[in-house]
């Protein structure tokens, strides 16, 4: 079969999160299947400081833009140690700037332009390649507008009026609205502008351009795709999943088994398996003088997030003085919303033994975290799939969660019965509220305390198989559906 996808972002290309590691590795995990995979996503430049090679290519293609034309251009690169190709779509003066969606917590406002440039360039470029994709696989409000596109002006097109398409939504609550002003930008026929289109209580909403015309939707978790049909996760989409929930399913998102595992971690200060766990304690050592917290055999608690509302980040503040009252260490790395940095940095100067806070993206400390925590945090309000979580289990790190999407389905909790029988890999609280998570951290602790069970639980985690390669089976199958829509 062959695949497009159709992504805003890619790790080693770019990333500002779970995203971008999703596209890294699905694509790998289909070519292993035998499919034959190719990328697309928009040149940043950011994309410079990967390292990556590009190549220019020869391709041209021009977008209107409401009254502006725009002109972009194709280089094309590959997935590191493969034959993949990565086609990056040049167009200086909408992606060659500081940041990818925004600058200084702000979205850029001109993103509906960028995005609709991105989507209808990557139309008119691909079939100048010579290589025509069965299925387009759409990721987030960022492409939606192509696969809008593909359904309202692509019907009679020779080259696209085969191809099948997926949606998959990785978080609900990012859905792209703007002004109706800029519906002409989208390029798409007016009658689109309606409710059972792309409209959204008077304004655009980019996503629903996917939700409504995709062939096959799919979410990243299979609890996640039950919470979007229900008011309090929707985001006011609900009612349209409800109505297409025939053709939404909840695929749980793999991780890059290569890129983390301790076994081969080159960013780790000692290597360790589920057989050899003795490294572990080094990385705990090495950790604990990198966050300049002193080394005391106190529970070291790991996080690593965008610091959002919906990482519970505010959760975590407010039950923070009744977690100190705990012999516990917190190692946080987070970036984001200057207000949660401000109160996070007001907390490590108040107790500089007990909380680390790094507020910066650090792809290395990330790694550092991973393994040297003996915990992992993830107070999520909502949690589309999460990836730490997995991250974490393969590292030996506890994960301590809330009872949400994805968390819900990777994380079993300790109890009596499932230490018996070896499936407790974590603990799991089910009320987003101080009191929960500090019974579950109580809880950690007093596992903690009981060696054998803390070693058994750990190395339950640590024999997860969260590959690709399963989750990949099940995109295949999706694109055999859509295709024999
Ligand atoms: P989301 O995409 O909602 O941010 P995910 O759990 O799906 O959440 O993915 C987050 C990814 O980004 C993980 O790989 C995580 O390690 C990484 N990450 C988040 N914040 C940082 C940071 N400050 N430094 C390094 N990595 C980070």
């Amino acid at each position: 079969m062959n695949i497009l996808l159709v992504v805003s972002e890619v790790t080693p290309f770019v990333k500002t999160g779970g995203l971008a590691d999703v596209a890294g590795a699905l694509p790998k995990a289909l070519a292993r299947l035998g499919h034959d995979v190719r990328v697309i996503l928009p040149r940043y430049r950011e994309v410079e400081a990967s390292g990556v090679s590009l190549t220019r290519r020869s391709e041209r293609a021009v977008v209107q833009l409401d009254s502006r034309a725009r002109e972009g251009s194709l280089v094309e690169s590959r997935m590191p140690g493969g034959t993949i190709p990565v086609y990056l779509v040049e167009q200086p003066a909408l992606f060659d700037r500081d940041g990818v969606y925004q600058a200084a917590g702000t979205d850029f406002s001109d993103n509906l332009e960028r995005f609709s440039f991105f989507s209808q360039a990557m139309l008119a470029l691909i079939p100048q390649l010579g290589w025509r994709p069965d299925i387009v696989h759409g990721h987030d409000w960022q492409t939606a507008l192509g696969i809008a596109h593909l359904k309202l002006t692509r019907g009679s097109d020779r080259f696209w009026r085969s191809a099948r398409t997926l949606f998959t939504v990785h978080n609900l609550a990012y859905q792209g609205v703007f002004p109706s002003e800029g519906w002409a930008l989208t390029g798409l026929p007016d009658e689109a502008f309606r409710m059972g289109g792309l409209e959204f209580y008077g304004k655009v909403n980019c996503l629903k351009g996917g939700l409504v015309y995709a062939d096959r939707l799919s979410t990243v978790s299979p609890t996640y795709a039950e919470e979007v049909q229900t008011p309090a996760f929707g985001c006011g989409l609900d009612g349209l999943l409800r109505q297409r929930r025939d053709r939404l399913t909840g695929i749980l998102n793999g991780i890059d088994v290569d890129v983390w595992d301790p076994n081969t971690d080159p960013h780790l200060a000692a290597r360790y398996n589920v057989r050899r766990l003795s490294g572990k304690a080094r990385c705990k050592a090495a950790l604990q003088r990198q966050c300049r917290l002193p080394q005391q055999p106190a529970l070291l608690i790991g996080m690593i997030q965008r610091l959002a509302e919906q990482k519970g980040i505010d959760l975590l503040l407010e039950t923070l003085p009744r977690l100190m009252e705990q012999p516990i260490q917190i190692a946080l790395l987070g970036n984001g919303d200057p207000r949660y940095q401000e109160r996070l940095t007001k907390f490590a100067k108040t107790y500089p033994d007990r909380v680390s806070v790094t507020l910066r993206f650090d792809e290395v400390l990330a790694h550092r975290i991973e393994a040297g925590a003996d915990a992992f945090l993830m107070p999520s309000r909502f949690e589309p799939c999460g990836l730490n979580q997995m991250y974490s289990m393969r590292y030996g790190t506890v994960p301590v969660v809330h009872r949400t999407g994805g968390l819900a389905d990777t994380v079993t909790d300790v109890t009596p019965k499932t230490l018996a029988n070896r499936t407790a890999r974590g603990f799991v609280f089910r009320s987003h509220a101080p009191q929960a998570l500090l019974q579950a951290v109580e809880r950690t602790l007093q596992l903690f305390a009981d060696r054998r069970a803390w070693t058994q639980v750990m190395r339950t985690g640590m024999q997860q198989d969260f590959s690709w390669d399963r989750s990949a089976r099940a995109y295949v199958q999706l694109y055999e559906q859509a295709m024999t829509a």
